[in-house]
């Protein structure tokens, strides 16, 4: 029975273990942290967004990055519909929400967590829990272990480390220079999916939490209709999230604060006599424009224009920002192991062994695509090991 190392006990390493395992190796998966899938966890807190019901081509669509046409391949074996199967056949019904959006039922991690972690315990694997990782040592894997320092030397490994944000869940990104070292081309990381950070002026302090539920937001090429929050730090939410590529890239960022009026509709309610009213009194009567947009109006635009470019304004409000939140804060990462690094999912520089998950350099919006690619991967990764392991 050959021996099969994983490290990294999130979505991709947990799926890389079990298909391991059901190919007759020994596996045992080591976890640095004292408890496994603490990202996936957290994911759950908003209801764990496993994948997304929609066309494929738009669905594949989603990845980006060097390594997105060996996502697209894994997510074209294991996509959005056995994605759901996986979660039933571990007791987790689903539902499909309106945006196409899939979730458990439970609307949260923890009990699909424990099922699979039955099933792997079922299968064979040795999960060992404050197992870190600390790079290579004579040809073998160097740990940190609660007994003192060990080395193991497996006959195949699977690297599932996560990629480098929300460090206080595991993935620190601590191995990118360990693979640089060993010759390991590296893209280097980036936030993914992260807010954006704004210096307010102290009018904004009182908006700080506020949602603002209808905007569309347009930087380069892409344009997003969904929700943000004004908070202390800038913007956040899943409609800021949605451009930060672009932003991130270099372009510029702006808001629709009325998406469902055409500009001419905006001019007709701006040529409606002022009268006396204060200019934030009038916005706020003839666009019925709430505090938080009105807010934003002002923080961005001022001083306002007029008429017809005040209605251009509306449509078309500059973001002032300081750039995207630090790495630690996105959701995700881009960058890390680049595709000229890997023979299918296997390192060309350290035969036998594997990367798979959010290590891997590829991207893609929130909306269960990336728990998606991260299963999808871990499948394939482990698949491929198994195939060496034989
Ligand atoms: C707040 C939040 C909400 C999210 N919500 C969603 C969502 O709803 N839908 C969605 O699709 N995606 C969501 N994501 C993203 C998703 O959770 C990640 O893309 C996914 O968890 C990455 O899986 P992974 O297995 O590659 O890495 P991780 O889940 O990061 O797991 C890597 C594991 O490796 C371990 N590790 C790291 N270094 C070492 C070491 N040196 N030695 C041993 N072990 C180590 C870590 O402790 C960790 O357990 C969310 C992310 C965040 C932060």
């Amino acid at each position: 029975m050959s021996f099969a190392l994983v490290i990294g006990a999130g979505p991709a390493g947990l799926m890389a273990a079990g298909e391991l395992a059901r190919a007759g190796s020994r596996v045992v998966m080591a976890e640095a942290k004292p408890s496994v899938g603490r990202k996936f966890l957290m994911a759950g807190k908003s209801g764990l967004n496993l994948t997304k019901e929609e066309d494929q081509a738009r669905f594949l669509a989603a990845y980006s990055g060097s390594v997105a046409g060996l996502v697209r391949n894994a997510v074209i074996a294991f996509g959005p519909e056995a994605v759901m199967d996986w979660a039933k056949d571990l007791g987790q019904d689903v539902f499909t929400g309106s945006s196409g959006r899939v979730f458990p039922c439970a609307m949260k991690a923890s009990p699909l967590l424990r099922a699979w972690l039955r099933e792997l315990v079922g299968l064979g694997v040795e999960i060992r829990t404050r197992w870190r990782w600390t790079g290579f040592s004579g040809g073998g894997f160097q740990f940190e272990t609660p007994n003192g320092p060990d080395v193991l030397h497996p006959a195949v490994t699977v690297l599932a480390l996560g990629g480098a944000s929300w460090a206080r869940l595991g993935s620190d990104g601590a191995w990118a220079p360990w693979l640089a070292e060993a010759g390991v081309a590296l893209t280097p990381f980036e936030p993914a999916n992260a807010g954006v950070t704004v210096r307010w002026s102290e009018h904004m302090a009182r908006h700080f939490g506020t949602p603002v539920k209808v905007a569309l937001l347009n930087a380069g090429d892409t344009s997003v209709r969904g929700e943000f929050v004004i908070s202390a730090r800038g913007l956040e939410g899943s409609a800021v999230y949605a451009v930060s590529k672009p932003v991130r890239e270099g372009a510029a960022l702006s808001l629709d604060l009325f998406p469902n009026w055409t500009r001419d509709v905006v001019a007709a309610r701006l040529t409606r006599p002022r009268g006396k009213a204060t200019v934030s009194a009038f916005l706020r009567k003839a666009l019925r424009l709430d505090p938080a947009r009105l807010a934003l109006l002002q923080e961005f635009g001022r001083p306002l224009p007029e008429g017809a470019d005040l209605a251009g304004l509306v449509k078309h409000l500059p973001v002032r920002h300081d750039g995207l939140r630090p790495l630690d804060e996105a959701i995700s990462t881009a960058g890390g192991v680049s595709a000229e690094a890997l023979d299918g999912f296997m390192l060309r520089a350290l035969p036998g062994v594997f990367v798979t998950g959010e290590m891997l350099d590829w991207e893609a919006p929130t909306g269960g695509y990336l728990l998606t690619g991260c299963l999808a991967t871990g499948l394939a990764a482990g698949r491929e090991a198994a195939v060496w392991a034989r």
